[in-house]
């Protein structure tokens, strides 16, 4: 496998003949759970009185891989590199019958504070320019393990969806001189037709142009760049975005099984390129924030093929139904 990219749209697409890929996936034993006999190697665990509480592990069958060099170059007018980089897997819970939002809070908290350890970790190497979180969960959402688990990936390129978003933000930024995500939740608290609820310092709302029906952004009030130096830094991401991430879970599994769940935070500004101009204000600009897409199987082909967008139902609709669905509490 390899990355090449897109000259017109500047991303990168990982590609190439995976002989894997067409023979099916059998997990058999569960390699995450506590006494797993063929378990990948530690990276980093939170201590707990039992043992530990959330860890994170080498993946199986990495995308991408610490040795080597990504050896970027030119092909014509295109570019290709190799897929150097780091895949890991966070357990976020040692039970294997306890996902997030059947969790405690504590726990969800120690998974948190996890995920900011190992990004901040993966950001100390200089050749990263992005560290991803994101779960998949749901056999139509593409779930590789049963045991509750995230992913962590570590790239020489920032993904695509990331860079407009960067872009975006610098450019509001240059033009009004304030970010684009806090004057998005200054609206949406002000009009309230889409926050779906607060608790403490963060908001899930629907965003107002959804990309697939019940689509739910979970974004902190105060203007915070990274995930991550709020996480290690302030107590009340371990305990209200917690609260506020398991009950927006469980009000979407009131609608359908599978969704994924991506972590926007931003790039590696310990090390800022010289040529791309967000990292320099990347501070005033961009705002972190936790991407939910709920997946509807009977709804995927309509927004699958389609070169627009397109959401059935609208975000106000969906908040309305997730606002009031009946949640454990
Ligand atoms: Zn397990
Ligand atoms: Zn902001
Ligand atoms: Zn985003």
């Amino acid at each position: 496998m390899e990355l090449r990219k897109d000259p017109i749209t500047r991303s990168w697409v990982m590609t190439g003949d995976d002989p894997t890929e067409s023979s099916p996936r059998s997990e058999g034993a569960c390699r995450f759970c506590p006494d797993a006999r063929d378990a990948t190697q530690v990276i980093a665990a939170l201590p707990s009185a039992s043992g530990w509480s959330a860890r994170s592990m080498v993946h199986p069958t990495p995308l991408y891989h610490i040795e080597g060099e990504p050896g970027r170059r030119g092909d014509g007018i295109y570019d290709r590199m190799s897929s150097v980089g780091a895949h890991e897997v966070l357990v976020e819970n040692p039970r294997h019958d306890r996902q997030l939002w059947q969790a405690s809070d504590d726990e969800i908290g120690q998974f948190l504070r996890l995920a900011a350890e190992r990004i901040l970790d993966l950001k100390r190497d200089p050749r990263i320019k992005y560290v991803s979180l994101y779960k998949d969960y749901g056999p139509n959402a593409g779930q590789e393990f049963s045991h509750p688990t995230s992913q962590v990936t570590a790239t020489m390129f920032v993904p695509r969806r990331v860079l407009y978003e960067l872009r975006a933000g610098r450019e509001y930024f240059q033009a009004k001189e304030r970010c684009v995500f806090c004057d998005i939740l200054a609206q949406e608290e002000r009009q309230a037709s889409r926050v779906i609820e607060a608790r403490g310092d963060y908001v899930a709302l629907g965003p107002y142009a959804p990309r697939v029906p019940y689509e739910t952004w979970i974004i902190p009030r105060n203007h915070e760049a990274s995930f991550e130096r709020t996480g290690l830094s302030k107590p009340g991401l371990r305990t209200n975005l917690a609260a506020l991430l398991r009950r927006t879970l469980q009000r979407i599994r009131t609608v359908t099984e599978g969704f994924h769940l991506v972590l926007h935070t931003s790039p590696n500004s310990l090390h800022p390129s010289k040529t791309l101009g967000y990292w320099k204000t990347i501070d005033d600009d961009y705002h972190w924030h936790i991407e939910i897409m709920p997946v509807l199987a009977a709804k995927a082909r309509s927004y699958t093929f389609k070169e627009v967008y397109y959401s059935p139902v609208s975000s106000e609709t969906a908040v309305k139904q997730l606002r009031e669905a009946k949640i454990d509490g």
